[in-house]
């Protein structure tokens, strides 16, 4: 099976997002010359259209994918390869890491078990597993026709290995509907209905955590900056993609409205790039950044993986 234009826009997108992030990582909000497209510096030194540990957990989730079906061991791994040799690394090391993924990382290497390796507590409510997602609900994008239950419980599983807070296991559950439904050709504005029947479904299953119902059920349509923030907490990332998205005109104005929040600009870009890619495809996404990207054939082996492998 090849992937559509959908499915290669929800990865593309999300190395965009961080590729156009990491220049103004860790800026408030105002005090920086708006993003119009890839530049070079920040915080990591990168060149322009250089990605950064959201697309490079991304890669290592797709590889395991590809080659072990679905192991959490397996992926915990691959997270490892990249912190410990650089592994899935734009540049050939793991130049950043977060605390929460470093500590799950850490005690996997301890005890090679990866259900139990990440933190359950809800201070450790970070975006660093919802900022990698898009190999899930790109393989299993036809689940959201099929198995609901299944959906549910690999965006979940796919969380757990580093972060494993109820807000981020659920907005992890929640956005792999939002992304597969759009990779499967519904519509940004049924997906985002606070009623689209597969998100009903997905609350029979296991209600979501408050905050993350709350963002299910429009906050971010009346909402805006300064409450709107691009802050390294999970249910802040996702509400702030879905602001970004949902009135915009296309990829290019989602992308920038997410990135030009500032703070943890890579990864709110990195959000709002895999649900603006599979809302508007590859073809959507301006050519110049898909040309400029960094490493693009380490993007090309991890679609080409995603597209191939048995369920
Ligand atoms: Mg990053
Ligand atoms: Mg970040």
């Amino acid at each position: 099976m090849e992937l559509g234009d959908h499915g290669r826009g929800c990865l593309l997108g999300l190395a965009v997002g961080d590729a156009l992030g990491a220049a103004v990582e860790f800026k408030p909000p105002g005090t920086f010359t708006p993003v119009t497209t890839f530049r070079g510096d920040g915080p990591h030194g990168l060149a322009p259209g250089e990605w950064t540990d959201d697309t490079s957990m991304a890669l290592a989730l797709a590889d395991s994918i590809a080659h072990s079906g679905w192991d959490l061991n397996d992926q915990a791994s691959r997270y490892l390869a990249w912190r410990n040799q650089g592994a899935y690394s734009v540049n050939g090391t793991c130049f950043d890491i977060g605390m929460t993924t470093n500590a799950a990382l850490k005690k996997f290497a301890d005890t090679g078990d990866a259900i139990n390796s990440g933190d359950r507590s809800e201070h450790s409510s970070g975006n660093g597993s919802i900022m990698r997602l898009a190999p899930v609900p790109i393989r299993y994008a036809g689940w959201i026709d099929t198995d609901l239950d299944g959906l549910s419980r690999y965006a979940a599983e796919s969380s757990i290995t580093t972060h494993a807070s109820p807000q981020c296991v659920s907005a992890c559950r929640y956005f792999a509907f939002l992304l597969a439904g759009l990779i499967n050709g519904r519509s940004r504005d049924e997906v985002l209905a606070p009623d689209w029947p597969p998100l009903r479904e997905l609350r029979q299953i296991e209600p979501l955590h408050s905050e993350v119902e709350a963002v299910a059920n429009g906050s971010f349509r009346k909402l805006s900056p300064p409450v709107i923030q691009g802050t390294g907490y999970v249910v802040k990332s996702l509400e702030a993609a879905l602001w970004a998205v949902h009135a915009a005109e296309d990829f290019r104005e989602a992308v920038l409205r997410a990135v030009n929040l500032g703070d943890d600009a890579d990864t709110t870009g990195a959000v709002c790039g895999q649900l603006a890619g599979a809302c508007w495809g590859e073809s959507g996404i301006p050519g110049e950044w898909i040309t400029g990207l960094a490493r693009k054939d380490m993007l090309e082996v991890a679609l080409r993986g995603l597209s191939t492998t048995g369920a």
